[in-house]
């Protein structure tokens, strides 16, 4: 638990022992490799081995195909919270349970479930996630990478962009359009393997942050897809997209928001020991004021998310909930780790100073899985407020 912050009625007991384990587990499989992740630009392969040997990964995975079996999202935000504490961005353990675990647990057939989730169980084959292109992330709709049926399996000709996990991952989940002149219904999502020819990975991209995750481009050219690698439906990919994306958007706000709480424990820490004009400088009230109104904040802001996470467990979480989190808690710990920055001083702007490093990696959490103006624009239209209501 955090040094600060409102009671969590949210988890059982078991869930505060799994919270140890954790930490125990990132401190010892992850804090010795994450300075070499980040200057390797991936993580080992082998560490989602490790991670799911040990139930960190693929506990998700039903017990007759190797998991756990386990179903229960407070342990996901368990890890994502301790992961967002120890400021660890390497692994792309948020694609794994959060993000991935949907597509492959509600999409695939019998026997697309007998080829993948043994070794999502077993950590040694893993997923990645093709939505973006170089022309077309917020607008989805205007993704362009196609694949056109040939005889029984698909050609996918077409490129994605910023695909987290993209140089590791065994797999992608290719967002295609399979019928152009059928609008959102004119999309599928089709598995591309490793090794299938025509698949290349592009350079791994230098980002600002999070220099341990790898993100890649990856290019499709006459990629023969074979039939029993379409995930559900044809024509349904796009809606398979908005059925997930509630719960990676609220993945994402409640590891923001722990990551910005870490920051301001920390801050408070060093505003109540660092001295300028003989007193401590948390104590100048212009200081005081920042941090009175951050707690303020972030409190306010936990109890909301811990109230959508309780709707996730009983099935009943918005699209609109998950979107109003997702912008406001990020742009709230935007604002948080940057006014904590700040408070450091000159040390501040040192990587070696966790507060540093928090804010180049945390810049991504308002743009990726949906952005603060995408959101606010969902929620707008729910108000009724579309264009389209007007005509
Ligand atoms: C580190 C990282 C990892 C990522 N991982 C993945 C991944 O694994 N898989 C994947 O598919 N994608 C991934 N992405 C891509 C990410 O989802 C997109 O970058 C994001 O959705 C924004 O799309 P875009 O970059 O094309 O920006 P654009 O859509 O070009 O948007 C640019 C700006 O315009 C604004 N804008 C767009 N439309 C509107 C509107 N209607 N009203 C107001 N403002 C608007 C946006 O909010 C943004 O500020 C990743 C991105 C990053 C940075």
């Amino acid at each position: 638990m955090s040094k600060t912050g409102p009671a969590r009625t949210i988890f059982d007991p078991e869930h505060d022992e799994f919270r140890a384990f954790v930490r125990e587990f990132l401190e010892r499989e992850v804090a010795p490799h994450h300075e070499r992740w980040e200057e390797q630009g991936r993580v080992d392969k082998e560490f989602y081995a490790v991670a799911a040997e040990k139930g960190i990964v693929g506990f998700w995975v039903p017990q007759e195909f190797g998991g756990l079996g386990i179903e229960d999202f407070r342990y996901n935000v368990v890890i994502q919270e301790e992961l967002g504490k120890m400021a660890f961005s390497a692994p792309s353990i948020r694609l794994y349970n959060d993000i991935i675990a949907p597509y492959l647990l509600n999409l695939t057939n019998d026997e697309q479930k007998q080829r993948w989730l043994p070794g999502q169980a077993k950590g040694t084959f893993t997923f990645s996630l093709g939505l973006s292109e170089p022309g077309a992330g917020s607008d989805l709709a205007g993704a362009r990478t196609s694949a056109v049926r040939d005889g029984d399996g698909w050609i996918v000709n077409g490129s994605k962009i910023f695909i987290t996990n993209g140089l590791n991952s065994d797999a992608t989940i290719v967002f295609c359009k399979t019928n152009p002149d059928a609008g959102h219904r004119g999309f599928s999502l089709l598995v591309v393997e490793d090794g299938m020819e025509g698949f290349k990975r592009g350079r791994k991209l230098k980002k600002i942050g999070m220099a341990g995750q790898d993100t890649a481009e990856l290019f499709f050219e006459d990629v023969r897809v074979p039939e029993a690698n379409l995930l559900g439906e044809e024509g349904q990919g796009f809606y398979y997209l908005m059925m997930n994306l509630g719960v990676e958007r609220l993945a994402i706000a409640l590891a923001a928001l722990s990551q910005a709480r870490q920051v301001f424990d920390d801050t408070l820490d060093y505003v109540k020991t660092r001295e300028a004009f003989k007193q401590p400088i948390g104590t100048f009230q212009a200081n005081k004021h920042v941090m009175a109104t951050f707690s303020t904040e972030l409190d306010i802001a936990q109890v909301y998310v811990d109230s959508l996470i309780t709707k996730v467990l009983d099935g009943t979480l918005s699209d609109i909930e998950a979107s109003k989190a997702k912008w406001w808690v990020t742009e709230l710990g935007k604002r948080v780790i940057d006014g904590c920055l700040q408070l450091h001083g000159g040390y501040g702007y040192m990587l070696e100073y966790p507060v540093a490093k928090a804010y180049i990696d945390y810049r991504y959490m308002t743009i990726g899985g949906g952005s603060t103006e995408i959101m606010k624009e969902m929620i707008g239209n729910d108000l009724g407020l579309a264009w389209r209501n007007r005509g």
